[in-house]
């Protein structure tokens, strides 16, 4: 029909350069990157998630991104354990933040738990081509994650957010471990290195057509890509016709694809351009700070035909 009113969900925005705009200069270039402060200041992620709620995400992915056994055991000296409670204590931060920005709100919040690549762990990049793809096999990668999965499932979030993800065959790893648990929801995103592919090179059709018919799987799309690229991915994604809701969270711009250097983009002034091309739940990735947030939350609500999601309405 179409004067159906279509509801967006308002995702939040990047938290390791949000953390570094908050002082944490010393995170870059560690294997751990956003998850070290899980353990240093766990205060400033509480803080920097209910920014993110307060400015208009209904749901926060936690800072378990780069988060790994071996990264936490190695850094902090710690136990299998004591790694595996860590991890879950990246959620429970963001619950945290959630139940005192609610008060503040009166909107209900979600909490989504970051599940990145193995890539991002490498500390290089990698997860920006995913070329260690190809000397792992699909079995390799799904050990790999099953530890994190495990404890992250655990910990109870809202859902899963498996995002920044360069390559089909990882996406598959992770969700055969999914199916381990079932009941539980996750969304994929693929990283993108131009309109219509992966970062690995498959095609986003084809990605999101390999993941979207997993038990769990309930919204698919793209994250960290430069903010030029995503309209065509809207497109590629909407030749399928899928009945899940398509996920836009773009980096603000500041690098292109080969991290050359480019302008930091207003995602607020591509939303109603998204939101035709199809994408429902729209956030940010890198460089998407809480104001950011705020506007984007706030051009969202002027487009005609939109409605924001209700406390009492469901995220899926
Ligand atoms: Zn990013």
């Amino acid at each position: 029909m179409a004067d159906k009113q279509k509801q967006i969900v308002v995702l939040d925005g990047g938290t390791g350069i949000a953390l570094m705009d908050m002082g944490h200069t010393f995170i870059t270039g560690q294997p751990l990157w956003s998850a070290a402060v899980v353990y240093t200041h766990p205060q400033d992620l509480i803080k920097l998630h209910e920014q993110f709620y307060v400015a208009g995400a209904d749901v926060a992915v936690t800072a378990t991104y780069q988060a790994s056994v071996e990264g936490y055991k190695t850094k902090f000296d710690l136990s299998d354990a004591e790694a595996l409670r860590l991890i879950q204590r990246g959620v429970e931060l963001a619950k945290t933040a959630r139940d005192q920005a609610e008060e503040k709100t009166g909107r209900h919040g979600y909490v989504a738990a970051s599940v990145g690549p193995y890539g991002a762990t490498l500390c290089d990049m990698s997860e920006y081509h995913g070329r260690y793809a190809d000397t792992m096999t699909r079995e390799e990668l799904r050990q790999w994650h099953l530890p994190r999965l495990k404890a992250l499932v655990e910990s109870q979030p809202d859902l899963l957010a498996i995002e920044t993800i360069p390559v089909v065959k990882e996406a598959e790893a992770i969700l055969d471990n999914l199916q381990d648990f079932p009941g539980t929801k996750a969304w994929v995103t693929f990283q993108c290195k131009d309109g219509s592919n992966t970062a690995h090179g498959e095609s986003i059709k084809d990605a999101v057509a390999a993941v979207v018919n997993y038990d769990g799987v309930v919204a698919v799309g793209v994250n960290c890509v430069h903010p030029d690229f995503v309209t065509s991915l809207l497109q590629n994604m909407a030749e399928l016709s899928l009945s899940v809701p398509l996920i836009v969270e773009p980096n603000g711009g500041m690098f292109d694809h080969d991290g050359r250097p480019t302008p930091k983009e207003k995602l607020s002034e591509h939303v109603e351009e998204w939101v035709k091309a199809g994408a429902t739940w729209i956030g940010g990735c890198c460089y998407v700070n809480p104001p950011d947030i705020a506007d984007m939350r706030a051009a969202l609500a002027r487009l005609p035909g939109v409605t924001l999601l209700q406390k009492e309405s469901r995220l899926f």
